[in-house]
């Protein structure tokens, strides 16, 4: 195992709260932004050029000494998730991440996957999630108009053969399903949408439905449905489905020794409000925002306004 050089680490970022899986330790497996999909939602910006060929992207050794550098410190973690600012499933032999992960943290180490699903039509790839805890798979389009318009997939990316690979891996993982959806205004918000999602739920059948706004700066315009038409929406898909206004709860999780280097790394990945960043780091409002300044005047960070409310993003 390779010694961490320090604590900016390559992979590693966080902890970080979320509402779905409590302190989560985030590990980005993909470079930005190497995707199945350009999705009119996405935090991490265009896809430059969509892919379905698989590399070998994460140094094993690298990954396990951060890891390591990790568990000496106290935290409560609640899940190792494997994420991306791209699709996590464009890693070659993902098995070999969730192996490593079990290795250095403990073999009952909660691990879960996000994921956009566009690949699980392949048998490596389901069978490499099959040691995973928790794969968070998304679904936007219960139609498919609705997911090439939302998604925007690689070209020989059918839609019917994703929906296939989803029911597949569901008879196949024994771990926990959580699908997600993002509903956006005049896109897939539709009662005859929820309707036809319904129908897919029931193919599919997850363990959980989370339903996503967007509510943060996104790759292009797009609006949050007004609170009648997600009522409607969610009334369809009945109790099995949770809406998910905002996914950073109020725990206070991390104590950076170094702030700039730790906010830098947390807004590669999104965009977050001053009060997003307070409830992740224990700093007071006034360093936070002089802090803030003074990167956006070196030019490391933007501002920008999304749903009548400021954010700050890595400029990249
Ligand atoms: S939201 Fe996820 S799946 Fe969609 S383009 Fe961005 S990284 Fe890819």
């Amino acid at each position: 195992m390779q010694k961490p050089k320090n604590e900016n680490f390559r992979y590693l970022y966080g902890p970080v709260p979320s509402r779905r899986l409590g302190l989560s330790l985030g590990i980005d497996i993909i470079p930005q932004k190497r995707c199945t999909f350009d999705c009119l939602y996405c935090q991490v910006g265009r896809t430059p050029k969509k892919t379905i060929k698989r590399f070998d992207y994460v140094n094993i050794g690298t990954l396990k000494a951060e890891l390591a550098a990790i568990a000496k410190k106290d935290y409560k973690i609640n899940f190792v998730t494997i994420s991306g600012s791209g699709e996590p499933t464009l890693h070659n032999s993902l098995d070999r991440i969730i192996k490593a992960v079990k290795i250095v943290m403990g073999k009952k180490t909660p691990i879960c996957v996000i994921t956009n699903g566009s690949l699980l039509y392949r048998r490596d790839v389901r069978e490499e999630l099959m040691s995973a805890s928790v794969v968070m798979p998304s679904l936007d389009g219960a139609t498919s108009k609705t997911f090439e318009k939302i998604n925007a997939p690689y070209k020989s990316l059918d839609y019917f053969r994703i929906i296939d690979g989803l029911v597949r891996f569901r008879q196949e993982f024994p771990g926990k399903i959580w699908l997600e959806i993002m509903l956006m205004e005049g896109i897939n918000d539709s009662v005859s949408e929820a309707h036809a999602f319904n129908e897919l739920i029931d193919k599919i059948n997850p363990d959980r439905v989370y339903v996503n706004l967007p509510i943060r700066p996104a790759a292009r315009r797009i609006r949050i449905p007004n609170d009648e038409v997600i009522a409607a929406f969610m009334n369809v898909l009945g109790k099995r489905a949770k809406l998910v206004r905002n996914d950073i709860t109020d725990i206070i999780a991390c104590t950076a020794d170094d702030y700039r280097d730790k906010i830098t790394q947390y807004l590669k990945r999104r965009p977050a409000s001053i009060s997003d960043l307070l409830k992740v780091f224990n700093i007071s409002e006034n360093d936070l925002t002089v802090l803030l300044d003074k990167m956006e005047q070196a030019g490391v960070i933007i501002r920008k306004r999304s749903q009548q409310k400021e954010y700050f993003s890595y400029n990249d």
